[in-house]
């Protein structure tokens, strides 16, 4: 199939974009990497009339430390953050995460906020950024603000970003000493969104563990919390008999959606499995 006929326009400051959002409303969509939106145009998934393409506004791009938070800009490539060094500094969870994403091709187009703003469940910064505890940088006609990750993702493809608004960044806390961070996903093919995934950070403090956040990937409409067995490891020294139990606890605190291929039941084990390994991963 091909897309249904649209009009393409791209702005050069961000005033442009916003007026123009506010003017067409609904029959708008930004583009950015088009790794998502094209197949959702090409497929009439999505009909609008105009593309507004972002991607000359340079100030969207790049990867900086300021006021003690990575920030990296919307229009920031996967494949320009798995190579950072500032990255795998501050934020390692996003290092061993982009490789999963994808292929390489894909990788080089699509983009930081372009993956956020479209918010699918089982896709890796979403994850990343809700167990980092990130903030999302949102610009729109009243200026600009900030909404923390855990009140971002509201269901499926659907944020707390407002129509006439426009992802500029995300910013994540600089990875401390006593942080510790595990990334992992089980797909059928290496570059296949995953059946499911797993983002945890947290501290640790002569293995005991504190502030852990684990978010599961591909198994609700949105990137999901486990904040039971978050609760359960917190003030607990990290081994292997802690993983077992954590990983049961897990199992009973989700209620995972199927997909295509796979039951409720295939993931609940899987999130189970995953658990495991990187919590035996972190004492090791
Ligand atoms: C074959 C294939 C496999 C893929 N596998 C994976 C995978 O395993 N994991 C994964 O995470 N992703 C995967 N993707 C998706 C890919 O990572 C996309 O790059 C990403 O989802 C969207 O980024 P983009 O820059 O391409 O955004 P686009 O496709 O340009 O836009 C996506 C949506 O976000 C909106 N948007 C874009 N930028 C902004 C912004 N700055 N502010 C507000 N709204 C914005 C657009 O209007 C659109 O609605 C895959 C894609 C393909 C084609």
């Amino acid at each position: 199939m091909k897309a249904a006929a649209f009009d393409y326009v791209k702005p050069r400051s961000m005033d442009q974009v916003i007026s123009l959002l506010q003017e067409h409303g609904d029959d708008a969509r930004l583009l950015a990497g088009g790794q998502s939106l094209l197949a959702s145009l090409n497929m009439r998934l999505s009909e609008p009339r105009l593309l507004v393409d972002i991607n000359g506004l340079d100030a969207l791009r790049g990867i900086g430390v300021q006021g003690g938070m990575l920030r990296i800009g919307a229009l920031t490539t996967h494949t320009e953050i798995e190579g950072s060094a500032l990255v795998a500094q501050h934020a390692p969870l996003l290092s061993a995460a982009a490789p999963h994403i994808a292929h390489r091709a894909i990788r080089n187009a699509g983009t930081w906020g372009g993956s956020i703003a479209h918010a699918d469940a089982a896709a890796e910064w979403p994850a990343c950024l809700l167990a980092l505890g990130g903030t999302v940088v949102a610009q729109g006609p009243k200026g600009e603000r900030r909404v923390a990750a855990d009140d971002f993702f509201q269901g499926l493809y659907a944020t707390a970003l407002e129509p006439d608004e426009v992802l500029v960044a995300a910013e994540i806390p600089l990875a401390a000493p006593g942080s510790w961070f595990a990334f992992d996903e089980l797909a059928r093919r290496r570059g296949d969104y995953a059946i499911v995934g797993m983002a945890i950070a947290g501290r640790r403090s002569a293995g005991v563990l504190a502030d852990t956040r684990i978010v599961l990937m591909g198994v609700a409409s949105t990137p999901l919390r486990a904040r039971m067995t978050e609760a359960l490891l917190n003030g607990k020294v990290a081994d292997e008999a802690l993983a077992a139990t954590a990983a049961a606890s897990l199992r009973a605190e989700i209620d995972p959606l199927p997909d295509l291929t796979n039951s409720p039941e295939t993931k609940r084990h899987l999130a189970g499995v995953l658990l495991q390994r990187l919590l035996n991963g972190a004492h090791a």
